[in-house]
């Protein structure tokens, strides 16, 4: 499906900043606003901070973009929406990895006691050392 049709399908409609930040967020990976505003920034004349965070905004709302914030970390978006991934998460850099659930489906996880709750997510973050970090001589 081209950028143009996932927009119309989701009923937002069709901006050059939109279709940008998709653009950028296709490309894969974790990307804080700065980063994914400098990108854009590269394909479209100008275009502010904060715009950029209206259109993640607006992503996320439609399902075609995905927030993630691990504890110390500004606030990451990715493409891969709506398949309730999980992360790994480096203590060391900060490195992300997609992990797939392990179980079935969201909320793939069933709680010890739901206290009445529908519950419907279970945000798992893995946190470990990466390779690199790893190989590193302890300071
Ligand atoms: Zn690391
Ligand atoms: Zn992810
Ligand atoms: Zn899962």
């Amino acid at each position: 499906m081209s950028p143009e049709e996932l927009l119309r399908n989701r009923g937002l409609r069709v901006t050059r900043p939109r279709l940008a930040v998709l653009e950028v967020l296709a490309g894969g990976g974790h990307l804080e606003v700065e980063e994914i505003a400098a990108q854009a920034r590269s394909k479209l004349d100008s275009v502010s901070t904060q715009a950029i965070y209206d259109v993640l905004s607006a992503l996320s709302r439609a399902g075609l973009a995905r927030r993630i914030e691990p504890a110390g970390s500004a606030a990451l978006y990715e493409n891969r929406a709506g398949d309730n991934h999980h992360h790994v998460v480096c203590r060391g850099c900060g490195a992300i990895g997609d992990v797939d659930c392990v179980v079935g489906d969201a909320p793939c996880l069933e709680p010890s006691a739901a206290h009445g709750f529908v519950i419907d997510e279970a945000e798992v973050t893995f946190w470990g050392l990466c390779a690199s970090c790893q190989a590193k001589p302890e300071i």
